[in-house]
């Protein structure tokens, strides 16, 4: 009897929570229209991102206009000014090039319409109102520990040989990843105990544009060719899954991946699947997640609280100037996955599905 009560309970308590799930939608009052730009399909964060905000603005009483770009910035350019025209409230963008907006968002700012940039950040331009991102210099931090870790820089261990790769320099956010990073690792460079080979280090020796995975796939295979001889290269800093997967295709090319010749640890970020099943076989070594469920829905709040009059969250005032302002920011915290943690941090959240890692 009590186990029949108990079963009732459940359910009537599965039912509650069914209805409280769909209530936001099936209310769905009109609160208005919303701007979302992302800018590519071609990497799986920005569509989860996509969904996200849709969702996370659908929950609030928002419809969303969400719009990719193919990293074309003309295209971006003209979907953003098409928002404006159909009279969105609040325009999200994240920036393909942070810095060829500033016209458009005039117009917005004219118009009356907010912006937050999503992500990444908009330089350049006073009519940003809110920035929402993850701690982005920590997750350069993450990725050169993970190297750390790997290599045993902190036990003593070395010399080892290590190449630098940069993510697109037309994304604040790059720098920050690469300065994050390099707090770390030039400490070990200075001691000489981390040797880059090739000697190209500095943002404007080692980005990537666009963040192309066919990119630096050739720039490894010109490193590996030029300076890596009979020499091994024991750890890769790669800011981006894309660019990671891109980076073991060339050194699969010339033969690594053998016992007398192993992968040297490959960085990541953003947890995409195809990394994850890399990492699975012992190809990728690290990335670094950024839940973006959770920076759609800080992202959604920042929205409703302005056009709501209400007080934006924020917990950064400091770090993002973007040339002409500070903008006030909310950081999320990016976390490290590795095949120790990638089950508990992204299966069990549901961020990915067991089969898809099959
Ligand atoms: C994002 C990263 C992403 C990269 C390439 C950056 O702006 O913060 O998460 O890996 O763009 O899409």
């Amino acid at each position: 009897m009590k186990t029949r009560r108990t079963t009732l309970k459940a359910v009537a308590a599965g039912l509650a929570l069914g209805f409280a799930l769909l209530a936001p939608h099936a209310q769905a009052q009109d609160k208005g229209l919303i701007g979302v730009a992302m800018p590519t399909k071609t990497s799986s964060r920005w569509i989860a991102d996509g969904n996200s905000m849709v969702k996370a603005l659908a929950d609030r009483g928002y419809k969303a206009d969400l719009q990719y770009a193919d990293d074309d910035i003309p295209n971006q350019l003209a979907q953003i000014e098409n928002m404006i025209t159909k009279g969105v409230k609040v325009l999200v963008i994240a920036a393909i090039d942070g810095t060829t907006l500033s016209n458009a968002l005039q117009k917005a700012a004219d118009k009356g319409i907010k912006v937050v940039a999503y992500d990444r950040l908009i330089v350049g331009s006073k009519n940003v109102d809110y920035y929402a991102t993850f701690d982005n210099f920590q997750v350069g931090v993450l990725q050169a520990q993970a190297i750390e870790k790997a290599l045993g820089l902190k036990e003593g261990k070395g010399p080892f040989n290590i190449e630098l790769f940069g993510g697109s320099a037309d994304d604040n956010n790059a720098f920050f990843f690469y300065d994050g990073a390099m707090s770390i690792l030039q400490p070990y460079i200075d001691k000489g105990k981390l040797v880059v080979r090739s000697n190209q280090l500095g943002m404007n020796k080692v980005s990537t544009l666009r963040w192309d995975g066919a990119v630096a796939q050739a720039r490894m295979d010109n490193l590996l060719s030029a300076y890596y001889g009979k020499a091994r290269v024991d750890a890769v800093l790669s800011p981006y899954d894309g660019l990671s997967i891109g980076i073991l295709s060339s050194l699969k090319g010339v033969g690594y991946g053998t016992a007398a010749l192993p992968f040297p640890h490959v960085t990541g970020q953003d947890a995409e699947v195809p990394s994850i099943k890399s990492m699975i076989r012992k190809e990728q070594g690290s990335t670094v997640f950024k839940d973006t469920r959770e920076l759609a829905k800080v992202t959604a709040g920042m929205v409703d609280a302005m056009l709501s009059g209400k007080k934006v969250e924020i917990n950064d005032t400091k770090t993002y100037n973007n040339k002409v302002k500070v903008v006030p920011s909310y950081l999320l915290k990016p976390v490290s996955v590795d095949l120790s943690n990638y089950k508990h941090i992204l299966v069990d959240s549901g961020y990915i599905k067991e089969e898809q890692l099959k």
